[in-house]
């Protein structure tokens, strides 16, 4: 008996469609692109579905 769990889901860039090598654990975390620095916001965790954050003018300096 064998369950299968994908603990990390495969996660493409909607902007660049470059393969994310990141696990969000959070909805509502917002994940940078490598490929083109887009900032994506994780709005679902099931299914893992990510979409363009809107624009932020603010530099959150981190
Ligand atoms: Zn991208």
């Amino acid at each position: 008996m064998s369950q299968t769990i994908l603990e990390t889901a495969p996660l493409e860039c909607p902007e660049c469609a470059a393969r994310l090598a990141i696990t969000p654990t959070l909805a509502g975390e917002v994940l940078d692109c490598r490929g083109c620095g887009a900032e994506l916001e994780v709005v679902s965790l099931t299914p893992l579905l990510v979409q363009l954050a809107p624009h932020a003018e603010e530099d959150w300096g981190e």
